[in-house]
C-alpha cells in the first residue's frame, strides 16, 4: 500500500449481521472495503446503504472456493452463526470454517496482508471452567449437532497459528461470545432475536429447558469496536482474545427483560433444550481490556431498546 492509498479491506460474510455493521465502520474510517459473501444468511438489506459508496465493492463468492483480489487487511467473518442455520448444511458449515479458512490465509500468504479471524465462545464447548479464559482449551463434543459449527472453529484456529508459525502471517483471532444488535436476521433463530420477535407478534417466548442456562450478550458496536482494535495491535499479538459481556444473564433473565421492554401478551413456555446446549458461557476480558484497553460501553438495558426499535421498524415495514 502507498502512503496516499486508502487500506483495503476484505470482509468476508459481509452481508451479514456483524459483516454489515464492520463493512460501515471501516469505510466511516475511510478504508476501501470489498465485502464477500454468498448470501446464505446474509441479506443485501444489510449492505444496501452502503452499495453507492465510492469506497464499497460488493462480490458474490463463496469462501469455500479460492478468491484472487489484492488487499492489504483481511476479516474472515464468513459463517452462519445461527445454530439454526450453521446445522441445516453441517458439511457445508465445516467447508465454509475449514477450506474457508485455508482459502482466506493462502490469499493472505500471497499478498502479505494482515488477517482476523472471526472465532466463537463455542471453541470452549460446554464448558468446565467458568468464566471461560483464553487458557482454557475447551469441552467439545467433537461428533455432536453443534460440531460442524464448533470443531469447524476450532480447526480453522489451529489453520491461523500454523499459517503464522509456517509461514509468518500476521493473524488476529477472536473468540467473539453471544452478540445481538439491529441487523440480526428476525427469523434468525437466535435468542435475542427469536424473543424480541415472539413479543412483537405477541407470541408464547420459547424458552428452551428451563432457562437456567447462561449467556452473556454483547452489543454489537462494542464488538465491533474490539475488532478493529485487535486488528490495530501490534504484529506479535496474535490472540485468541475473548470479546464479550463480562455479565452473565439466565435465559429467563432474557426473557423476563425483552417482555417487560416490549410489554404484550406473550407468555413465557419451556420447550425441549436443544442436544449439547452448553449450560454456562461467560468471558474473562481482563486479555482485550489490558491488550487492547477494550470495555463494554453498552449494558444489556441499554442495547435491548434499540435493538427492539430495530425489529419494530422491520416489523412495520413489512419485511
Ligand atoms: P451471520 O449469519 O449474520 O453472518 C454470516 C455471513 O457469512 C452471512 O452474510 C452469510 O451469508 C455469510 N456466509 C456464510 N457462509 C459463507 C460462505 N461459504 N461464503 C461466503 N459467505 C458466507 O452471522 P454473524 O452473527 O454476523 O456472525 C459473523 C461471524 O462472527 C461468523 O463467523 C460467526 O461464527 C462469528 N461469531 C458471531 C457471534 C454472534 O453472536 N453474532 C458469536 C461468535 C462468533
Ligand atoms: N434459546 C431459547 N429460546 C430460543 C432460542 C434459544 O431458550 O428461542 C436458548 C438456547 O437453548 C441457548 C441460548 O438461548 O441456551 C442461546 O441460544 P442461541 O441460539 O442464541 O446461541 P448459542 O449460544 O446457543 O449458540
Amino acid at each position: 500500500m502507498s502512503k496516499w492509498d486508502n487500506k483495503r479491506v476484505l470482509v468476508t460474510g459481509g452481508a451479514g449481521f456483524l459483516g454489515s455493521h464492520l463493512c460501515e465502520r471501516l469505510i466511516e474510517a475511510g478504508d476501501e472495503v470489498l465485502c464477500v459473501d454468498n448470501f446464505f444468511t446474509g441479506r443485501r438489506a444489510n449492505i444496501a446503504h452502503l452499495l453507492d459508496h465510492p469506497h464499497f465493492e460488493l462480490q458474490r463468492h463463496d469462501v469455500t472456493f479460492p478468491l484472487y483480489v489484492e488487499v492489504d487487511e483481511i476479516y474472515n467473518l464468513a459463517c452462519p452463526a445461527s445454530p439454526i442455520h450453521y446445522q441445516h448444511d453441517p458439511v457445508q458449515t465445516t467447508k465454509t470454517s475449514v477450506h474457508g479458512a485455508i482459502n482466506v490465509l493462502g490469499l493472505a500468504k500471497r499478498v502479505g496482508a494482515r488477517i482476523l479471524q472471526a472465532s466463537t465462545s463455542e471453541v470452549y464447548g460446554d464448558p468446565t471452567e467458568h468464566p471461560q479464559t483464553e487458557a482454557y482449551w475447551g469441552n467439545v463434543n467433537p461428533i455432536g449437532v453443534r460440531s460442524c459449527y464448533d470443531e469447524g472453529k476450532r480447526c480453522a484456529e489451529t489453520l491461523f497459528f500454523d499459517y503464522h508459525r509456517q509461514h509468518n502471517l500476521e493473524i488476529k483471532v477472536a473468540r467473539i461470545f453471544n452478540t445481538y444488535g439491529p441487523r440480526m436476521h428476525p427469523e434468525d433463530g437466535r435468542v435475542v432475536s427469536n424473543f424480541i420477535m415472539q413479543a412483537l407478534r405477541g407470541e408464547p417466548i420459547t424458552i428452551y429447558g428451563d432457562g437456567s442456562q447462561t449467556r452473556s450478550f454483547c452489543y454489537v458496536n462494542d464488538l465491533i469496536e474490539g475488532l478493529i482494535r485487535l486488528m490495530a495491535t501490534p504484529p506479535e499479538f496474535t490472540g485468541p482474545v475473548n470479546l464479550g459481556n463480562p455479565n452473565e444473564f439466565t435465559i429467563r433473565q432474557l426473557a423476563e427483560q425483552v417482555l417487560a421492554l416490549v410489554g404484550g401478551v406473550s407468555e413465557l413456555v419451556e420447550n425441549p433444550l436443544p442436544e449439547d446446549d452448553p449450560r454456562q458461557r461467560q468471558p474473562d476480558i481482563t486479555l482485550a481490556q489490558s491488550k487492547l484497553g477494550w470495555e463494554l460501553t453498552v449494558p444489556l438495558s441499554d442495547g435491548l431498546p434499540k435493538t427492539i426499535e430495530y425489529f419494530k421498524a422491520l416489523s412495520s415495514n413489512g419485511k
